[in-house]
């Protein structure tokens, strides 16, 4: 069965100072990581080996792109969130590579399996360089920052989650590029 959705992506900047400052929490969200069955097993998953804020200092800028996908159906089964996911996943995920190079960036994607290997194979088990750098690119999340607060202060709704086992109403996207460009051509990000 083929669902259907429509999807709008919304972006913002910000410093990367503020970004830092209001909405880093890393305390708090490693927590959560740990938990999580990929923790220290996915090259683009905690811990990391080098100090995150000072690569990121490095950028002025922050260039957040939300992607709000939602269904045409109601009453989709959860369990079908990565027909939704995914292709905008690699749809966002190519534009930011993309604008990773034009603008001299750093790319954030989405948290979630690696899109790239087969689950549970991921290079790192076996102490091994990640097998796709070209393609692969880390979470906002995986670097402590907090997407809910970033959605409902800085792009105005709500992140959405399922608790009766259907897809909510709309399913969003968070990523994003620093830079220390003066414009990003919002254009780039269409397909
Ligand atoms: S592309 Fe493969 S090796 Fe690299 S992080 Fe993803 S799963 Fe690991």
């Amino acid at each position: 069965m083929k669902f259907t959705y429509q999807v709008q992506d919304f972006t913002v900047t910000v410093s990367t100072e503020e970004y830092i400052r209001r909405y880093s929490n890393s305390e708090c969200f490693i927590k959560y990581c740990k938990e999580c069955r990929n923790y220290g097993k996915v090259w683009v998953c905690p811990p990391f080996s080098h100090d995150t804020m000072a690569e990121l200092r490095q950028y002025a800028n922050l260039f957040l792109v939300a992607t709000k996908i939602i269904p045409d159906e109601k009453k989709i089964p959860f369990s079908e969130v990565n027909r939704f996911f995914r292709p905008e996943r690699l749809r966002i995920e190519k534009k930011l590579r993309d604008m990773e190079i034009t603008y001299r960036g750093k790319a954030f994607a989405y948290a979630g399996s690696c899109l790239y290997c087969p689950e549970g194979t991921c290079s790192r088990l076996d102490n091994q360089p990640c097998r796709h750098p070209e393609l692969v690119r880390p979470s906002l999340e995986s670097y402590g920052f907090d997407l809910g607060k970033t959605a409902s202060e800085l792009f105005g709704f709500p992140l959405l989650w399922s608790n009766d086992g259907y897809l909510p109403e709309y399913l969003t996207l968070i990523c994003g590029l620093f830079h220390n460009a003066e414009n990003i051509c919002k254009n780039k990000l269409k397909i």
